[in-house]
């Protein structure tokens, strides 16, 4: 049985792959520094506690452990911190993928799927975004995703290093079991805020901004649930032989922020309190992946292709939330 190396398995999308892995018949395990992620996330798997800067612990779980293919999510991820504080950004996010680079190199490993972000585009020059879109990121959090990108392209060339980034939308959704979900602290995307109102745990819901050229005046994302991302990680572990490279992973749909509000009533049968605010600094209008090459490539379909049945997803973990 192939054992996977889950980097960030406590997080938010590391759970989830996490679990899918392990339910495939993988024999996968977590490393995690806990700092974002949470212990009960961890189902019935290893969990191992390991910074990436820490590199003799790295080495020593790769000397205690066989491994397969790292899967790779550990990384700050807000986009706002990552301008105020870009050295934490550049710390981890780069550094930290160095420091796994070598001791996987050290310990001859050499493959790795990534964890890359639609943020490496930065404003789209034009939608469905594609592959070969220009990447002009907007943001430090974007600049050390990009910059990871073009480290193993040279580290593919120079030491056959076989990886798969996987440039991922807005990632959305719980897994239908209830036990694992969504669980930011602060928490600032849209989906759980939404829900959280409706729950009278917070005031409001924010629109930043109403006045976008887009079909209602509120910005368009393509949310994707973090179970077809989960998959998406499998099927690329198992195609890192015959293709490196960097996919998309979205649904292809554009949803506005008014849209993802009303479905969310729906599937709660209650009303969101909403407010319209100023737009927030750094949001492209319109964002929505040309996903083409994940099925070309990896045989991969989103599951979850309406809204509301992402949202249900959502609104099963957050009403029942364990962390
Ligand atoms: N958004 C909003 N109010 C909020 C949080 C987000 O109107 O409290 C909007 C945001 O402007 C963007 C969309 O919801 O258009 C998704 O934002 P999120 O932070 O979830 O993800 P992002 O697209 O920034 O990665």
């Amino acid at each position: 049985m192939e054992r996977i190396m889950v980097m960030g398995g406590a997080g938010y999308i590391g759970s989830h792959t996490l679990k899918y892995l392990r339910e495939h018949g993988y024999d996968a395990f977590a490393v995690d520094n806990l700092s974002c992620g949470h212990k009960e996330a961890v189902l019935d798997a290893d969990l191992i506690k390991a910074d990436l800067l820490d590199k003799d612990s790295l080495e020593e779980i790769f000397k205690n452990n066989k491994v397969d293919a790292v899967i790779h999510f550990a990384a700050y991820s807000l986009v706002g911190e990552s301008v105020e504080n870009p050295a934490k950004y550049y710390r981890n996010n780069v550094i930290g993928t160095l420091n796994l680079l070598d001791v996987m190199r050290n310990n001859n490993v050499n493959k790795i799927v990534f964890s890359s972000t639609c943020a490496t585009y930065g404003n789209p020059q034009y939608t469905p975004i594609d592959e070969k879109h220009p990447q002009s990121p907007i943001n430090p959090y974007g600049q050390t995703k990009l910059t990871i990108e073009k480290i193993f392209q040279d580290y593919q060339k120079a030491y056959g290093l076989k990886y798969i980034a996987l440039r991922y939308f807005n990632a959305a959704g719980a897994d239908e079991s209830g036990l694992i979900g969504e669980s930011h602290n602060p928490e600032s995307h849209l989906i759980p805020i939404v829900l959280q109102a409706i729950m009278g745990k917070r005031e409001n819901i924010k629109i930043y901004g109403d006045d976008y050229d887009t079909k209602d005046g509120t910005c368009l994302r393509d949310y994707i649930h973090v179970n077809d991302l989960a998959k998406a990680h499998m099927l690329a572990v198992e195609k890192l032989d015959e293709y490196q490279g960097f996919i998309n992973l979205g649904t292809g749909v554009a949803t506005s922020v008014k849209e993802i509000i009303k479905a969310a009533e729906e599937v709660s049968g209650k009303e969101c309190p909403t407010v319209i605010a100023a737009r927030r600094t750094g949001d492209p209008a319109v964002l929505y992946a040309d996903n083409r090459l994940a099925e070309k490539v990896l045989g991969w379909k989103a599951k979850y292709t309406k809204i509301e049945d992402i949202i249900r997803t959502a609104w099963n973990w957050e009403t029942n939330r364990r962390f």
